[in-house]
């Protein structure tokens, strides 16, 4: 007999599992189908998890080599990688299990293996042992997720060719690294590798890092991670990578049209992500995809098909965990008759290196392009007494407010703790708040969210430490 259920979700990353379990609350009779074998997709298994991991023990890596410039003397640092993956691989797998005890907890179905739409109310899962089980669904929620990019005619093997998954499970440090594409990913994993020891090169298509960021925070990123050893190689574009003996030769060209080659043992490519939509017979039953293969979908979720909603990475937005999140919240309660919604102008982004970054709303360019009369704001963290007093200042604070009535457009941030200071600039602008609101408001000293006040307080040109 066919099981049926009230909703089912197709794919158990952050986008997929959190709806099923906001279905669930909602006391729908719900089935999550998972292909990994494993929960939490790309974000627990080969993203977000894994790589803040190796962010935090690269860095940590990092900061005992320099503890005797601080008066703390040490032995020999040395590093062992094997067990420094061991520690990733456990934060990986206590997460990924938690999230399964989470669905056992909801009462919610989780099927192991790869679902795909048989009719608009029935799904095909096949199993690691090929063997097929058929669900019937009212509803289903399409959260398949991304997948890595690559370039024309290049292959992952994961080993010299690495994606990011390849990048989190290096099994040597690489002496050179060839990292194609500034992005979050280049930055973060070159950010890693350097700290552990390689030589890291950056080729960039672009004249600049991180496309799409505020471009004062991103020169100023750029020039911090210069600083550190990274070296770039801006509007270069990636020709080919051949393998040879020893690694792989990167043949580039310039902006110019020069060629340059770069020998290198590990190539990261990081060019982006596309919408997973493999395996899901959207054709066959008429899901309509948009001109870069997302689902396509209306405010409320919904595809073409009334019963079929699609979240996550697989459609239109930021590729983001929380992004993803947010949007199986709001498709469950637009599922079950309540007004879900995500709104996309204050949906953070972060980039976890040292120092962070971290921006939400505005651009100033965007500003500019808009047409928007707008008021700067900026600290740095310099002036910090916390930052000074830890020896961690680089970076500033950067509010843009609407000129004439000082709401708060946009906050860019480069410096200690970026990304958990950006959540006080997210709930001033859910909130409608002005760059006033937030310079009023009590800040602990001493601490890095004084650097977010003096912020606010230089746009009416009134900062105090500075
Ligand atoms: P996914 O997490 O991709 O989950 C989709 C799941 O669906 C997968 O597990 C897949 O196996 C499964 N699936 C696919 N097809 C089928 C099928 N037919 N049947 C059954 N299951 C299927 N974002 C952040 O916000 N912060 C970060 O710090 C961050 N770091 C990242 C670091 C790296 C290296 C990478 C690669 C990404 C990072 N991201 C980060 C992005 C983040 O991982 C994604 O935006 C997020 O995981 C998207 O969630 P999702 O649920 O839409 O899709
Ligand atoms: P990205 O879009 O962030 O960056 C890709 C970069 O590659 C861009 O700078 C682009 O100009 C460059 N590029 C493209 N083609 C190129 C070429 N042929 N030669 C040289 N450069 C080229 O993509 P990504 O770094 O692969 O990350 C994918 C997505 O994953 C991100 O957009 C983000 O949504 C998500 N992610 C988020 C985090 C985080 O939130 N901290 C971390 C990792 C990944």
């Amino acid at each position: 007999m066919i099981e049926k259920f009230q909703a089912v979700v197709i794919g158990g990353g952050p986008g997929g599992y959190v709806c099923a379990i906001r279905l669930a609350q909602l006391g729908l009779k719900t089935a999550c189908i998972e292909s990994r074998g494993s929960l939490g997709g790309t974000c627990l298994n080969v993203g977000c998890i894994p790589s803040k991991s190796l962010l935090n023990l690269s860095e940590e890596f990092n900061k005992v080599q320099n503890l005797s410039n601080k008066g703390i003397e040490i032995g020999e640092v040395k590093l062992n990688l094997p067990k420094m993956m061991k520690s990733k691989d456990k934060a990986v797998t206590i997460l990924t299990k938690g999230v399964e005890f989470l669905l056992k907890k909801n009462k919610i179905t989780y099927f192991k293996g790869v679902g795909s739409l048989k009719s608009k109310n029935e799904i095909s899962i096949i199993d690691n042992n090929k063997k097929e089980v058929l669900v019937k669904a009212e509803k289903i929620v399409i959260a398949t997720g991304s997948v890595p990019i690559s370039l024309p005619g290049i292959e992952f093997d994961e080993k010299i060719i690495v994606s990011s998954t390849g990048a989190l499970k290096l099994e040597a440090v690489p002496k050179k690294m060839l990292v194609v594409g500034g992005g979050y990913i280049g930055l973060e994993m070159g950010s890693v590798w350097s700290r552990l020891g390689a030589e890291v090169h950056v080729v960039e298509f672009l004249d600049h890092i991180t496309p799409g960021m505020d471009k004062e925070i991103s020169n100023e990123f750029m020039k911090i991670l210069i600083k550190q050893g990274i070296n770039f190689h801006m509007q270069h574009k990636v020709e080919s990578i051949k393998k040879n003996k020893s690694g792989a030769v990167v043949s580039t060209l310039d902006k110019n049209g020069n060629n340059k080659d770069f020998e290198c043992d590990v190539v990261l490519v990081s060019v982006g992500r596309k919408p997973n939509t493999n395996n899901l017979n959207l054709e066959k039953i008429g899901v309509e995809l948009d001109e870069r293969n997302r689902i396509k979908t209306n405010k409320n979720f919904q595809t073409n098909l009334e019963n079929i909603y699609a979240i996550g990475d697989v459609v239109n937005g930021p590729m983001l965990a929380h992004k993803a999140e947010d949007e199986g919240i709001a498709v469950a309660e637009n599922i079950t008759g309540q007004s879900g919604h995500v709104n996309y102008n204050t949906i953070p982004g972060v980039i976890y290196t040292k120092p962070e970054v971290a921006s939400i709303g505005k651009t100033e360019e965007q500003l500019k392009e808009e047409n928007v009369k707008y008021k700067i704001g900026k600290f740095s963290f310099m002036a910090n007494s916390r930052a000074k007093a830890i020896d961690d200042a680089e970076g500033f604070v950067k509010i843009l407010a609407d000129e004439k009535t000082d709401k708060v457009l946009g906050a860019h941030l480069i410096g200690p703790h970026a990304g958990e200071l950006i959540a006080e600039i997210g709930i001033a602008m859910e909130f409608g708040a002005s760059s006033e609101d937030i310079a009023r408001t009590c800040h602990a000293h001493p601490t890095f969210s004084e650097a977010v006040k003096e912020a606010a307080l230089s746009v009416d040109k009134r900062a105090i430490h500075s």
